[in-house]
C-alpha cells in the first residue's frame, strides 16, 4: 500500500510568526501517524520552520530549487544549500513556475539534480483550462512526464511524488469532482505501468492538488489512485490538520 501523503505549500505567504504559529498547531494536534505531511514555506523561513517542527511526521520542503550546483546564478537556491539547512524535500514544477518560464526539461533538470544531490521531490504536473476543454488533459500530462521521464533512471522514482494540480482548480475554489480527478490521477499510473515500470506504478504516491479544503477532501482520499494531496491556500489555516486525516 502507498502511504498517505499530505503536502503543504505556503507560497509567497507568511511572516516569522505565522508560520511558527502554523507549525506549532501541527505539533499540538493529532495527526494521524500514518501520513506523511511535508510544508513547504518560502525559502527564507526555511530554517525557521526546521527548527520549529517537532512532530515526526512532519517535515520541511523547498518550494523550488536550482540544477546547477553553484556559481554566478544570483538569486537562486542550490540543492546543496538544501540539505545544508536540513531538507530533504523540494516541489518542482509547481504550474506557478512553469507560468514564470520554466520548461518540461527545466523541470526535468532540477528534479534529477534534487535527486542526485539527496532530495525527494514533490513534481507538479497539470492541464490549463484551455487544454481540458480542448480535450488534451491527458495528452498534456503525459508530455510532462515524458520529460521528466527521460531525465531519470528506476530508482530515481523511489524519490518522486507526483502532484497532479489542474491549473484552473488552483486557489478558484473550482476543486476537481472525484472522477476528473481520478480518471487524471488513472491515467498517469497507466502511463507509468507503459513507460516506467509496474514497481514504480505500483509505488508512486500521486497526489490531488486544486482547491482541497477539508470539506472535498474526504472524498477525494477515496478514490483508488489519490495518495494525498498538495495543498495551497488551506494549509495556512487550522483545518490544515482535517485535510491530513482525511484518510481516516
Ligand atoms: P490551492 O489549494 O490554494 O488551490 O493551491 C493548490 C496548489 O497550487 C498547491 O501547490
Amino acid at each position: 500500500a502507498r502511504k498517505f501523503f499530505v503536502g503543504g505549500n505556503f507560497k509567497m505567504n507568511g511572516t516569522k510568526e505565522s508560520i511558527k504559529a502554523i507549525i506549532k498547531n501541527l505539533n499540538e494536534a493529532q495527526l494521524d501517524p500514518n501520513v506523511e505531511v511535508v510544508i513547504a514555506p518560502s525559502h527564507l523561513y526555511l530554517p525557521i520552520a526546521v527548527d520549529a517542527v517537532t512532530a515526526s511526521t512532519v517535515s520541511v520542503s523547498a518550494q523550488n530549487v536550482y540544477a546547477k550546483p553553484n556559481g554566478a546564478h544570483t538569486g537562486e537556491v542550490s540543492v546543496s544549500q538544501l540539505k545544508d539547512l536540513g531538507l530533504n524535500w523540494t516541489i518542482t514544477g509547481h504550474s506557478e513556475r512553469r507560468a514564470g518560464g520554466e520548461s518540461d526539461e527545466n523541470v526535468a533538470d532540477k528534479t534529477k539534480a534534487a535527486i542526485d544531490g539527496g532530495l525527494s521531490v514533490i513534481w507538479c504536473c497539470g492541464e490549463s483550462l484551455e487544454e481540458r476543454e480542448a480535450g488534451n488533459t491527458v495528452a498534456v500530462v503525459e508530455k510532462q512526464l515524458a520529460a521528466l521521464a527521460a531525465k531519470l533512471s528506476g530508482n530515481d522514482w523511489k524519490k518522486i511524488v507526483i502532484a497532479y494540480e489542474p491549473i484552473w482548480a488552483i486557489g478558484t475554489g473550482k476543486v476537481a469532482t472525484t472522477e476528473q480527478a481520478q480518471e487524471v490521477h488513472a491515467a498517469i499510473r497507466k502511463w507509468l505501468k507503459a513507460k516506467v515500470s509496474d514497481a514504480v506504478a505500483d509505488k508512486t504516491r500521486i497526489l490531488y492538488g486544486g482547491s482541497v479544503t477539508a470539506k472535498n477532501s474526504k472524498d477525494l482520499a477515496k478514490q483508488p489512485d489519490i495518495d494525498g494531496f498538495l495543498v495551497g491556500g488551506a494549509s495556512l489555516k487550522p483545518e490544515f490538520v482535517d485535510i491530513i486525516n482525511s484518510n481516516q
